[in-house]
């Protein structure tokens, strides 16, 4: 399969680009934080403690999570339950990424998300897309921008959903969203050796969708 790995931090506009080049190229694209986030999800709705990683683990059991797509859009389902607008909030980004630095967590998603990939080509966006997930993948790309610029979009975001939030403390939690992402020990965000950076801080949506087409077109090589 012909699959493309987009990996990078929070904020750098890997979900939008993605579906837009996946759009364009007629594949499927897969959001790989969306399984996360409904992990997080399940474990507030429990009122389970995601810092304590014993009583995740032993919860995930009860984690029943599925996907499918429906006019395209990929849908994220818990124990049956249509949650995917439910995902989007701060509170459960923050418990997303706690829960992900559990190798049980990864471990429970890792087969999901490789198994989406072997009869489709795909693009799939994450942060161990490239280095674990689809080490095989035929491009990858390392996708970023400055973290004043991510936290500025992540907080247009979540305003355009209705969210009540602060500039400030938007920027705070992705500060600390990357730092937790980056030092966790086990499948930390990191470029993979053979993908192409894009720094995206200087490029429209369109330049930036431009670069990864020509990057894709040029199979993973840098332009
Ligand atoms: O991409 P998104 O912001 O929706 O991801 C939510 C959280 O899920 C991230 O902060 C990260 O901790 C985790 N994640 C991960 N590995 C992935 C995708 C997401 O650890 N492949």
């Amino acid at each position: 399969m012909n699959n493309i790995a987009i990996d990078g931090p929070a904020g750098a506009g890997k979900s939008t680009i993605a579906k837009k080049v996946a759009e364009k190229l007629g594949i499927v694209y897969v959001d790989t934080g969306a399984l996360y986030r409904v992990v997080g999800l399940h474990m507030l709705n429990k009122k389970i403690d995601v810092n304590d990683s014993s009583s995740v683990i032993h919860e995930l059991k009860n984690c029943k999570i599925s996907m499918d797509y429906v006019d395209g859009m990929q849908r994220m389902f818990l124990c049956g339950k249509d949650v995917t607008n439910l995902i989007r909030t701060d509170d459960v980004s923050m418990a997303a990424s706690t829960v992900s630095g559990i190798f049980e967590v990864r471990e429970f998603l890792l087969d999901l998300q490789r198994n989406i990939g072997k009869h489709q080509d795909i693009i799939m966006d994450g942060r161990d897309i490239g280095t674990v997930v689809l080490p095989d993948a035929s491009v990858k790309i390392f996708l970023t921008a400055s973290i004043n610029l991510r936290a500025k979009r992540r907080y247009d975001q979540l305003i355009a959903s209705g969210e009540k939030v602060v500039f400030e403390n938007v920027l705070r939690d992705m500060k600390k969203r990357d730092l937790q992402d980056m030092n966790r020990k086990i499948s930390p965000l990191k470029q993979a050796d053979d993908a192409v950076l894009l720094d995206t801080s200087d490029l429209t949506l369109e330049e930036s969708i431009e670069s990864v087409l020509k990057i894709v077109g040029n199979n993973g090589v840098e332009i």
